[in-house]
């Protein structure tokens, strides 16, 4: 009888935190959230904890500035906000240098495009 096969997900100090399937687990080693420390085992690389530190450095490395419009913004601006260059259903990561600081209305119109797809689409929006 053969049985599913389930991966155990640890989280980075190394405690056992979940199982998953093994699409999922391809996922989180795609985009970079964790590593292969065993044969049917994962170790996270970070939590949601990090992922905020992760976002407030990116935001800071581009010195409050979005990344499409070049609007400055005031470190608590309501309209800061990181966007996930290679987006996250795509396979991107959480890490900063896959995050770039970008105001509320851009991130919006971006939604889920990569950011070439989403120059090309705003490009021929523009009328000369
Ligand atoms: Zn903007």
């Amino acid at each position: 009888m053969e049985s599913k096969q389930y991966i155990t997900v640890m989280d980075k100090h190394g405690i056992q935190i979940s199982k998953c399937t093994k699409k999922r687990a391809h996922q989180l080693i795609t985009r970079q959230c964790a590593d292969w420390i065993g044969w049917n085992t994962l170790k996270l690389r970070y939590n949601r904890e990090d992922k905020k530190i992760f976002r407030q450095v990116a935001i800071e490395r581009d010195k409050y500035t979005c990344y499409i419009c070049g609007k400055v913004m005031h470190h608590d601006h309501p309209e800061l906000t990181a966007d996930h260059i290679i987006a996250r259903a795509k396979g991107g990561s959480d890490l900063p240098e896959n995050q770039a600081c970008c105001c509320k209305p851009c991130n919006e119109q971006k939604g889920k495009m990569d950011l070439k797809t989403f120059l090309v689409t705003k490009n021929t929006q523009v009328n000369f």
